[in-house]
């Protein structure tokens, strides 16, 4: 039995200290939060292909729906997509704080402790390998660490360079958004389209996207940036989304704060002697949507089994396993998709317009995009796509490189290297990074 301590409730950390747990493993959570205020209060999407295979049960229904599909709006609204997912493929809209306690209670029923309202602060670390941590009330110690403290852990923030993790990553990999709910005016209709869930592309021409979901009660409203935001954007975006949408009220009925989110690929070491970095802490969302849930969740089974085939053995060796699966499982394809949401992102807003417009990008595309999923295009339907790009040569040429690029990142991802060597990691790690230099 080894003294395993996860470091932030989060969606994959609450995973794993179920599954280590049930092991006889003697598991503590630290959390700065409460249970009541754990996640957020809404709903987030997430596939529900995470309860298949046994690695989960489903929670009690009344916490989720079927989402209704996205249409996809392009910049100044010069064309709008409808995404029509198969039924099976319609993500759950999935309440987080009562979906982050069924995590917790499922925790504590498999034995693990959890302890709230703990700030962890900085690592401990002895004779150059991590021992514990540093929280507001003392610090503790055990023989392995997990890291799920989001995108701006205080641990893995504060972890030696020569450990070979990044620390920190660029601004413009970090998403800022405002969400808020609206009140909904009374007796006000829809929109005509009879579309209630749009996400905005580049809105207003931005680098980032806002959306409008208007669920017949609430209007939910995210407005976000990459790399920064600011009140008066968001004032901005808000105030057009009433034009467009009247039904939209004054009130702010819930959240209605700043948020960020890791818009970009997985870190490319996410181990060292004693530790592991799971969820939004080691970049796991997907950089196109920032979902994290479901990786989240698929981590957590892997680096359980890592741990348990570690067998006490916690080097980073040992749990390098766990990185391996993790590339093959999600974080390859999460490469290859950053590299189109970096394209999506640095195009010219009218390049857009035409290539959805033009049907360059059908709707099966943006099926497989808002998944998170690879883009592969056919040789027959890309000499199609090119019969239709003729006119507009140069955005076929740069389709074809962001696309070309994509699946290069895609390859890469999937050739992480198969043991813990940290010169062969980095160099790795320095080609995968090489594919998005601008
Ligand atoms: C507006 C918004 C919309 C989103 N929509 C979706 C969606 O539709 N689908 C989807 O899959 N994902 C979505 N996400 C992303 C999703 O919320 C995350 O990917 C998910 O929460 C997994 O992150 P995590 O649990 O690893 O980290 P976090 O959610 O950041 O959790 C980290 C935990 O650690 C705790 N913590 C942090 N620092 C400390 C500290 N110093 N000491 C102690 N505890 C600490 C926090 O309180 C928290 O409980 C969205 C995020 C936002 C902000």
């Amino acid at each position: 039995m080894s003294k395993i301590i996860i470091a932030g409730a989060g969606i994959g950390g609450l995973g794993v200290a179920a599954e280590l747990a049930k092991k006889g493993h003697d598991v503590t959570v630290y959390e700065k939060g409460t249970y009541s205020s754990l996640a957020y209060d809404w709903h987030d999407d997430m596939e529900e292909q995470v309860y298949d295979g046994g690695l989960l049960e489903k929670p009690d229904p009344s916490i989720y729906f079927k989402k209704r599909p996205w249409a996809f709006v392009s910049p100044f609204s010069v064309a709008t997509t409808l995404v029509r997912q198969p039924e099976p493929d319609l993500d759950l809209s999935t309440r987080r704080t009562e979906f982050s306690q069924f995590l917790a209670d499922r925790a504590i029923k498999a034995g693990a402790k959890i302890v709230y309202g703990v700030a962890v602060q900085a690592p401990i670390i002895k004779d150059g390998k991590l021992v514990g941590i540093k929280t507001d009330k003392g610090d503790f110690t055990a023989d392995l660490i997990i890291d799920c403290l989001g995108a701006y852990s205080a641990i893995r923030t504060q972890v030696p360079a020569a450990w070979g993790i990044q620390n920190a990553v660029n601004e413009d990999e970090m998403f800022y958004v405002w969400r808020g709910f609206f009140d909904r005016k009374e007796g006000v209709p829809g929109d005509a389209d009879g579309l209630t869930n749009k996400v905005y592309l580049k809105h207003l021409g931005n680098v980032g996207i806002s959306w409008c979901i208007d669920d017949g009660h609430e209007v939910d409203i995210l407005a976000g940036l990459v790399g920064g935001n600011t009140q008066e954007h968001v004032d901005t975006v808000i105030a057009e989304l009433k034009k467009e949408h009247p039904f939209i009220g004054d009130k702010i009925v819930r959240a209605g704060g700043f948020y960020r989110i890791p818009v970009r690929r997985p870190l490319t070491l996410m181990v060292a002697d004693n530790y592991a970095v799971i969820g939004d802490a080691a970049f796991m969302t997907i950089p196109l949507l920032g979902s994290g849930l479901a990786s989240g969740i698929y981590a957590s089974r892997i680096l359980a089994d890592a741990i348990e085939n570690a067998n006490g053995d916690y080097t980073a060796a040992k749990l390098y396993p766990y990185q391996v699966a993790v590339y093959k499982k999600f974080g390859a394809v999460h490469a290859g998709v950053d590299y189109i949401k970096n394209w999506l992102l640095n195009t010219e807003c009218d390049r857009i317009n035409k290539v959805m417009n033009s049907g360059l990008i059908a709707e099966k595309d943006l099926i497989k995009v808002s998944k998170g999923r690879m883009l592969f295009i056919p040789i027959g339907e890309l000499l199609g796509k090119a019969a239709k790009g003729i006119k507009m040569p140069g955005i076929l040429l740069e389709l074809n490189d962001m696309l070309m690029k994509h699946h290069k990142a895609y390859k890469l991802g999937l050739k992480v290297p198969e043991t813990y060597d940290l010169a062969v990691n980095a160099k790795w790690a320095a080609k995968l990074n090489n594919v998005f230099k601008k």
